[in-house]
């Protein structure tokens, strides 16, 4: 056991020594320091390292309260004893309350070891006690900082995070839900609801997960939409059991979905109109081969007829009958996407410049025209043919939504879309864009209505008035070029469309191109024609031989090249369907170039590449002609090629 170090505050030798033996002959192994007077005790406090302090009340030179004080100071934890001869009951208790330990008088020293023994205990005690509390503050201390931590984290995740009690109070939101449903400081009164403080509602949701979750104990979800605006929720509700498996709260995770939504809906359209595509497209390329045939021989019957011959007026109509049905078939082709897309640069406002004329043609004098087109080129990498469609579809519906006259206005200015714009609308891609803005002043729609619009053959129109697809090709053509499609309308307030482009550098731009109205011409060269359509087949060799040219058969690849290897010499070119049965045009052609490398020719398709099932025809080499094919036209190409170097 290590000896006790005892500090004695003593005056009197005899009572120090008196003191001393007490202490020895009764068994207490203790080092002793003696301090007489006050540089003695000023030396020995110096030296520190007391278990306990015994003292006269009365020495030379010190005040005992003094002294108390100081040892209280720099010792507060070393008990002190007073060891006094006499002290009157007064002094000793006030002297107990300010912080002496206990005290003996000297005629009774007998009290004095179990005194000693007793205090040491206590001040262990205290010293424990002190070290427990301290423990116990520096946890708090980090359970603050924890929370604080935790506080932070929860308030920077995007989510919002509601804490609620079984009985529906919210306990704690962090930011995120604070910000989603504009509460202030005073809406999370401790009393409060969720669904008042969130949806400004006396009763619970319906279905509210959150009730749902406190009766399954399961984590539970709902989706709700906002009252006053158009955002939409994804509300999880989680249950917190405590240790005994009871239900103690509900953390809920708000979502806001709406853009998410928009998404979706949009993949949706997309998908509706790829199925439909694909139908209406399958009819589409057959009809391209029947009407080759019509159109075809309407056109060769009316050469043959003289100007004032009584039939010239129906073969017109029929020649009419049948443009408008290829219209009608490129219609259904661009909708489906099917219908081959020459994208080149186009100054959007050249585009809509050249087509004014067109566009009031259409809308009649009842209805005033006007364009604001913004002052810089805006180039797009676009087909110009099916702009103007789009802008045309636009137009026409323009017209029937104002039969009674009123304002169209087509605008164009540069946008960009940034992360802004795409959370705000759920679309977008990152850039500069044109957009394009198509105003009327007509009747307008209802909601449930323009959510219906793009759909083909959704039309208000009586029978025969509307076909439903003129919006559906809009939309097709506006995906095919990377763009979007929006409306904004109201019933009696007119409609405004929106269209949106990637804007592409200006150095592309278009030069405006001029109609081309060179004349045909024949020529007496030999042609090998392979077309496994019979009617089709008949049309052009009629048309060429017309024309002057010899024209060899073939009804499939494989009899293409057997034919031509019989004329090797006297073949000039070749004009290749590019599906067909046995051998198709790509194969003929290769088996044509092992014979003689070189070969002139043109493909023909009633297909467009996109729709083509055979990867390697999609890499073809050579011109390809798409169905149906006038006879002008077919002249026109095979005289250039022949002419070609
Ligand atoms: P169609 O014109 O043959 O009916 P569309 O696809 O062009 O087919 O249009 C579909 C429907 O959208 C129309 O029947 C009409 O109800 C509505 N619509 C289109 N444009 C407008 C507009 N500018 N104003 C009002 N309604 C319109
Ligand atoms: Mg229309």
């Amino acid at each position: 056991m290590t000896p006790l170090r005892i500090l004695l505050i003593e005056d009197e030798e005899a009572d120090y020594l008196l003191i001393a033996r007490h202490l020895r002959t009764n068994g207490l192994t203790a080092t002793l320091r003696w301090a007489k007077d006050g540089p003695e005790l000023a030396a020995a406090l110096e030296t520190g390292g007391w278990d306990l302090v015994l003292s006269d009340y009365k020495v030379i030179g010190l005040d005992f309260k003094d002294t108390l004080r100081l040892l209280n100071s720099r010792f507060s934890h070393v008990p002190v004893l007073l060891v006094s001869g006499s002290i009157g009951e007064e002094t000793a208790v006030e002297l107990l309350k300010s912080g002496v330990t206990d005290f003996i008088l000297k005629d009774r020293l007998a009290r004095l070891i179990p005194a000693i023994e007793r205090s040491l205990n206590e001040a262990a005690e205290k010293r424990k006690r002190k070290e427990a509390e301290e423990q116990l503050s520096a946890r708090e201390e980090a359970y603050r900082h924890l929370s604080q931590a935790y506080r932070v984290l929860l308030d920077s995740v995007p989510d919002g995070i509601v804490h609620l009690s079984p009985d529906l109070k919210v306990r704690w939101a962090n930011i995120a839900a604070q910000r989603m449903f504009a509460l202030g400081a005073d809406s999370l009164a401790p009393d409060s609801r969720c669904h008042v403080v969130f949806w400004k509602d006396n009763e619970p949701c319906p279905s509210c997960p959150v009730v749902r979750s406190l009766a399954s104990h399961r984590n539970e979800i709902g989706y709700f939409a906002s009252r006053d605006d158009s955002r939409e929720f994804e509300i999880r509700a989680i249950p917190v059991a405590d240790q005994r498996g009871d239900i103690e709260g509900i953390i809920e995770i708000v979502r806001d979905i709406s853009a998410h939504r928009k998404l979706e809906e949009q993949f949706r359209q997309a998908q509706k109109m790829e199925s439909i595509g694909t139908f209406a497209g399958g009819i589409a390329h057959d009809f391209n081969n029947i009407l080759s045939a019509i159109l075809g021989y309407a056109e060769i019957a009316l050469e043959h007829l003289k100007e004032d011959h009584p039939a010239r007026k129906s073969v017109h109509t029929i020649l009419e009958a049948g443009l408008r049905a290829s219209h009608l078939t490129k219609d259904l082709l661009m909708f489906s996407r099917k219908q081959v897309c020459r994208k080149e640069p186009v100054d959007v406002n050249l585009l809509i410049t050249r087509i004014e004329k067109f566009i009031r043609r259409v809308i009649g004098e009842d209805i005033q025209f006007e364009t604001r087109l913004a002052k810089e080129p805006l180039c797009v990498f676009a087909d110009s043919h099916q702009l103007d469609q789009v802008l045309m579809n636009f137009a026409t519906n323009a017209r029937d939504a104002m039969p009674g006259g009123g304002y169209l206005t087509i605008s164009t200015e540069r946008l960009e879309i940034d992360r802004r714009f795409v959370d705000a609308h759920g679309f977008g891609r990152l850039g500069p864009h044109v957009r394009i803005a198509i105003a009327d002043t007509g009747k307008g729609m209802d909601q449930q209505t323009a959510a219906k619009i793009f759909d083909p053959f959704f039309t208000t129109k009586e029978m025969g008035k509307g076909t439903g697809l003129g919006l559906s090709v809009v939309y097709g053509i506006v995906m095919e070029h990377q763009g979007h499609v929006l409306v904004e309308t109201e019933p009696g307030k007119g409609t405004v469309f929106t269209v949106t482009l990637p804007l592409i550098e200006e150095s592309k731009r278009e030069e405006p191109r001029g109609e081309d109205r060179e004349r045909v011409r024949g020529g007496s060269e030999t042609i090998l024609l392979a077309e496994d359509d019979g009617a089709v087949r008949e049309l052009y060799v009629r048309v060429l031989e017309q024309f002057g040219y010899t024209v060899l058969t073939a009804v499939n690849g494989e009899e293409a090249v057997r034919v031509f290897a019989g004329h090797p010499d006297t073949v000039d070119l070749l004009i290749l369907d590019l599906v067909m049965p046995r051998m198709n045009g790509k194969q003929a052609l290769e088996a044509i170039h092992r014979i003689r490398p070189g070969m002139k020719g043109v493909f023909i398709s009633g297909y467009a590449p996109e729709n083509i099932q055979q990867k390697d025809l999609l890499e073809v080499h050579m011109e390809i002609l798409y169905k149906p094919v006038s006879p002008k036209e077919l002249l026109r190409v095979v005289r250039t090629l022949l002419d070609a170097p």
